[in-house]
């Protein structure tokens, strides 16, 4: 059986499960998240649109297209609370922090990060032992 994960936002009101291995899990240092996202870098488990189910809370999941690129935050119309964006893929991109969050403060195994990609575009320096893609 493929591994599931659940997650919610902080009020509880909106709840989404993702099935299977993720497409992609590391950091991503490119200046469209940055901007988009307003963190440094994002970390993340990326999954395709259709491994993502909303099971909660649909009516309360907003969503913000980004005015140019082809990016949206999706979340909680009560907190406020961002659950997962997208990108231009149309993949669903889900914190690592919100991982950590709704599984006891520790990431899984299966979604720990493997790489650092858009590496040229960072403005921090990692120092650690994963790959570095620009
Ligand atoms: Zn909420
Ligand atoms: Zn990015």
């Amino acid at each position: 059986m493929a591994a599931s994960y659940t997650f919610s936002c902080d009020c509880g009101a909106v709840e989404f499960t993702v099935e299977g291995a993720p497409k992609v899990r590391g950091f991503c240092h490119c200046a469209d998240c940055r901007n988009f996202l307003k963190v440094p870098y994002h970390s993340v488990d990326v999954w395709e649109k259709d491994q993502l189910t909303v099971n909660k809370g649909e009516d309360k999941l907003a969503e913000f297209q980004h005015p140019e690129k082809k990016m949206k935050r999706f979340f909680c119309s009560e907190c406020g609370d961002t659950l997962f964006n997208s990108n231009s893929a149309d993949w669903r991109v889900v914190s690592q922090l919100l991982v950590r969050r709704n599984n006891d403060g520790e990431l899984p195994e299966a979604l720990a990060p493997q790489s650092h990609f858009y590496y040229g575009e960072r403005i921090v320096d990692i120092d650690d032992d994963l790959p570095k893609k620009e």
